[in-house]
């Protein structure tokens, strides 16, 4: 438990731009003004003038100030908590939202009121930054400013990070606002999101535009439809704040998948619909549901519908190897049956303490990866394309022959090899140690061990494989046997590795148009119609002690603080 103490981000307060407030204790947004404006005399910059430490992240290569989150130890006791925790009436200042032991710089450049003393900080900004950590005397009069410079560990030009599974307030299992979200995706450098809340279409547009942080972020409306054979994220969906569930359909929970996708689909939104945490036990999951046996093809209780576009090979809850490993055979066992759904990666948070936005996420592909110029069919176009990377932590350069990228097809020329670069960067905290290439299944045609480093570049090289005699499509993996350190990942009440997974580059060495997977398509009488299998579902979540089981309370975590006023 002392570990985690410090980890609390129990939030009170708001600079002018925006308030971050805690999950457990909520204030009304017109509170959290009203405090700012008690809070007296402002310095010309408009600045509280009771601040006494003001804190600069800035990206290492722009020199830019960049959205960051800054946890407190008290010289080196974790559990110190010694950050005012003075929530009534704290004026953060500008650009800033306090946390007990943490805060979030919104644009990078914030203030708080900090008990004078001596601490460790620690500075991070997600997977593509190295963590910074540095010691700090905050005095007991005037202000300490420290800017802290992250390095930056890979260049993401030409993609964006996105979490399309991320729950808050509406969900009946998060009580996270709106606002509070959309800090926790911008400081984690996450730039595209869909909203994923259990049966209720919502949108967090509204609130990355109070917070004025769409330069940062692009929010798309999503619904987590939590029905007895599984739960499937649509995105986007029509959101109305003024009707029941946000305008989602009634949702009948022993929906066949037929009728579920029927309902979604619906022209004209052409919704992406992806499927979640496919093998959890609790609440049941599709693969399980369904039976699916991806070496033998065996499907227990068809049909198996597969007209989904993507899938959660890494959910931030369904996240032990065994688990990985096990959906990363099924999704492999699906794609060499022409079964192609996209591979991704998303956190499925429903907290900010216990549970970080953006860990796992997904990279996407897309022409201009400035958040702001981001578009629904952009990011439809890059899922549906499968020009997608899913990641807890390595960033995963792959190509064939210099130029055909995941999704892509790369047609071989007579007598040439096949030429994979591989290129493996990571941050200065995530572990690397082997790399697998797959070819036509789970078949690893070529692995490679990862020495230990710290270094950005874990690994690069060109592997010629001889030139395969069928069409071929490789799937490479990095991960590692550590995990994560708990403190920088994604849960800090279990483990998270590292994995990195690119979708399929296809090969094709046949000269015929389509591309020919090396085994025949599931039979269509076991992947279509609408009965409904004979299922057995198991405790479904709203019955569930969901937080014993799938959440660690944040809540709980608050309550056991010794320094909560
Ligand atoms: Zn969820």
């Amino acid at each position: 438990m002392h570990r985690l103490k410090w980890f609390v981000l129990a939030g009170f307060a708001v600079g002018l731009i925006g308030a971050l407030v805690g999950s457990c204790d909520r204030e009304p947004a017109g509170a959290v003004d009203a405090a700012v404006s008690d809070a007296g005399p402002r310095s010309d910059g408009g600045l509280p003038s009771n601040a006494n430490l003001h804190i600069i992240a800035l990206d290492d290569d722009s020199e830019q100030p960049v959205p960051a989150r800054v946890d407190f130890a008290a010289d080196g006791q974790p559990n110190a908590l010694t950050f005012s925790n003075d929530t009534a009436g704290v004026p953060l200042g500008r650009d800033t939202a306090g946390l007990w032991t943490s805060m979030a710089l919104l644009t990078g450049d914030g203030e708080a009121r900090v008990t004078p003393g001596r601490y460790d900080i620690t500075v991070q900004r997600g997977i593509e930054y190295d963590v910074a950590r540095q010691r700090i005397d905050v005095p007991a009069s005037g202000m300490l400013s420290e800017t802290i410079r992250l390095p930056r560990a890979f260049d993401s030009a030409g993609w964006v990070g996105g979490d399309f599974h991320v729950h808050q307030a509406p969900s009946n299992d998060s009580d996270v606002p709106a606002q509070d979200r959309v800090v926790s995706l911008a400081i984690e450098g996450i730039e595209v999101v869909a909203a994923a809340d259990h049966n209720e279409n919502f949108d967090l547009a509204g609130a990355a535009r109070d917070l004025r942080m769409e330069k940062w972020l692009f929010a798309m409306s999503g619904n987590e439809v939590s029905i007895d054979m599984g739960h499937f994220n649509v995105f986007p969906v029509p959101f109305n704040p003024a009707l029941p569930h946000g305008g989602a359909p009634a949702i009948n929970m022993s929906w066949d998948i037929a009728t579920m996708l029927r309902t979604f689909r619906a022209p004209p939104e052409d919704e992406i619909v992806q499927i979640n945490h496919p093998r959890m036990v609790s609440p049941l999951s599709y693969f399980v549901a369904v039976g699916w046996n991806p070496d033998s093809g065996a499907i227990g209780r068809p049909p198996f519908i597969l007209d989904f576009d993507s899938v959660e090979i890494l959910n931030g809850i369904e996240a032990s190897r065994a688990d990985i490993e096990q959906i990363i055979k099924d999704w492999l066992g699906l794609a060499e049956r022409g079964h192609l759904l996209t591979a991704v990666g998303n956190s499925d948070t429903h907290r900010i303490v216990s549970a970080k936005a953006g860990s796992p996420r997904t990279y996407l592909r897309v022409p201009d990866d400035r958040p702001q110029m981001l578009t629904v069919e952009a990011v439809r176009q890059a899922i549906r394309g499968r020009h997608a990377i899913a990641t807890s932590g390595p960033w995963l350069v792959v190509t064939v022959n210099d130029s055909a990228g995941p999704g892509d097809t790369a047609v071989l020329p007579a007598g040439n090899d096949v030429r994979l670069s591989i290129e493996v960067d990571a941050a200065n905290f995530v572990p690397v140690d082997r790399i697998r290439v797959f070819a036509n299944g789970s078949t690893v045609v070529q692995m490679r061990t990862v020495p230990s480093s710290i270094n950005h570049q874990r690994f690069k090289e060109v592997i010629t494989i001889p030139r395969p005699a069928v069409d071929t499509f490789y799937v490479v993996v990095a991960d590692a046997n550590t995990p994560l350190p708990r403190e920088l990942a994604g849960r800090v009440d279990r483990d998270t590795f590292s994995y990195a997974i690119a979708n399929p580059i296809f090969v094709d060495v046949d000269g015929v148009a389509a591309f020919s997977f090396p085994k025949p398509p599931l039979p269509p009488n076991l992947t279509t119609g609408m009965a409904r299998p004979d299922i057995m579902p198991l405790p479904w979540w709203h019955d569930f002690d969901h937080s014993s089981v799938i959440e660690f309370d944040d809540c709980e975590l608050e309550q056991a603080t010794p320094d909560e006023p």
